[in-house]
């Protein structure tokens, strides 16, 4: 059984008896990761349920999270002999040993595991891999298996991990994990050899250069210390040399089996690719279309190697989301004014009354941002029908096709102009709502004359709205 203080930001009590109970001075001002240090008062009340729990239950333990407020070491409150207390470890290095001296963030991470073991003999791990980005490649072989040694030589007989890292893309240092979990002592590289005789067959050469190399880039990275975050250190050199070997490796693979394994590494290269793209702020005509592009390959590939796509890649990439190719690639003429008239429909009862007809604007439509969500503009915590207005001349174009696109849409439009319906933008909700949409309006208004343009955005949840520009595209 588990008692624990809340994921930050933890909110505590203020009072006197509770302050009493803490040996540090703490400042309630602020609140977050690293900002308060509570052990003691929270270990106090941890102890008081260990204790009642053990007259009932002496066979029983009480788990806790040295976490967040709670992760330094206590000054005065032991555990009972009850606790068991799960270290919470997600500030390590992956490109230095824990035994390296010269890491000044893993040795702070041993000093805190060694004094925390001076007040329990009762503790445990809980770990962190990489999970903002489980699809790209984690080489962290050689610095994960001084690590699991060094806490096992210590003590340690048990870890939990929080990780989305996923097979495709890291089944070498999954399997290793595995192996070194059972037996610390595993001889890393002979295993990582082992792997690719085993995975890759006559490619394992190769395979086995890639798999440096992606090791190399954690070591060799640019950032001072690799956290379980961070891209920086797959460099356009190191993605090109992964190309290389892979597009070697797929030359002399012997069989369909061996060239899929070796498309699940160049899968999760492209995915390293797709993520340093997509954070790349504003991104030009080009970059946008350059990630149409690169979806799209990744998204072949994997259809014909058939790799197994995870969670975390699966929302990074356009799935069930088709992106308008032609408008992204299109010669922007106009971009619309930032500022519309709005009003919602929570009954949903607008194109029924005919708000999309011309005329219908009135007090009850006020100015709106379309370059931010509604939520943040009076609307706070509004799902539903939005109702967007704009009287604009839009460009005549010369002779090729016309198009609305919109930067993002968060996350069903529907788009009328002069009171017609001209087209809706479609797409699963959580994968359409920040990405492009475009609707055609070839030939459906008269550039000679001003234009009432209406859009309806229905948004099921969290933020919604027009949140990005809006342009008046010409594709040929
Ligand atoms: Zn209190
Ligand atoms: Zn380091």
């Amino acid at each position: 059984f588990c008692v624990n203080a809340d994921d930050e930001p933890s909110y505590w009590c203020e009072c006197e008896a509770c302050r009493a109970l803490d040996t540090v001075a703490n400042d309630f001002g602020g609140q977050g990761d690293g900002v308060l240090d509570l052990t003691d008062r929270c270990m106090t009340l941890v102890n008081h349920v260990a204790d009642a729990v053990r007259e009932e239950y002496p066979d029983r333990w009480i788990g806790t999270f040295a976490y967040g407020s709670t992760r330094e070491v206590p000054r005065k409150v032991r555990p009972a002999d009850n606790v068991m207390v799960e270290l919470c470890w997600w500030d390590r290095c992956f490109k230095h040993d824990l035994t390296d001296r010269a890491c000044p963030v893993n040795a702070k991470g041993l000093r805190r595991l060694r004094d925390w073991q001076q007040w329990t003999r009762n503790l445990t791990l809980y770990g962190y891999l990489q999970y903002p980005h489980g699809s790209v490649p984690q080489a962290f072989f050689g610095s994960e298996g001084d690590f699991l040694r060094t806490v096992h030589r210590r003590g340690i007989r048990h870890i939990t991990d929080e990780w989305d890292t996923d097979f495709t893309a890291s089944a070498l240092f999954l399997s290793l994990r595995a192996r070194l979990l059972w037996d610390v002592d595993t001889d890393v590289e002979a295993f990582v050899a082992d792997f690719c005789e085993k995975m890759y067959g006559p490619a394992a050469a190769p395979m086995l250069e890639y798999y440096g190399l992606m090791e190399l880039a954690v070591i060799g990275s640019p950032q001072d210390h690799v956290s379980f975050r961070g891209l920086e250190r797959f460099t356009p050199e190191v993605l090109a040399s992964g190309d290389r070997l892979l597009r070697r490796a797929f030359r002399v693979a012997e069989d369909d089996l061996n060239r899929a394994r070796v498309m699940d590494q160049q899968f999760a290269l492209d995915m390293v690719r797709l993520h340093q793209l997509q954070a790349k702020p504003d991104k030009s005509a080009e970059e946008q279309v350059a990630l149409v592009e690169l979806n799209d390959r990744i998204l072949s590939a994997a259809a014909r190697y058939d790799i197994a796509i995870g969670l975390e890649a699966r929302n990074a990439l356009y799935v069930g989301y088709t992106p308008p190719l032609a408008a992204l690639s299109g010669d922007r003429l106009l971009q619309l004014s930032e500022e519309w008239r709005f009003r919602t429909d929570p009954e949903g009862v607008g194109e029924q009354q005919g708000w999309q007809q011309p005329g219908r604007v009135d007090a009850a439509w006020k100015s709106i941002s379309i370059h931010q969500a509604w939520e943040d503009q009076g609307y706070p915590g509004y799902d539903g029908y939005g109702w967007y207005a704009l009287e604009a001349k839009l460009p005549a174009g010369s002779g090729g096709r016309m198009w609305l696109l919109f930067e993002a849409v968060d996350e069903r439009a529907t788009v009328w102009l002069d009171g017609e319906e001209v087209g809706r933008t479609e797409g699963e909700p959580g994968v359409v709502w920040d990405k492009p949409a475009a609707v055609e309006i070839t030939g459906r208004y008269n550039p000679e004359q001003s234009t009432h343009l209406v859009v309806r955005v229905h948004d099921s949840a969290y933020a919604g709205g027009l949140w990005k520009p809006v342009w008046v595209v010409e594709s040929p």
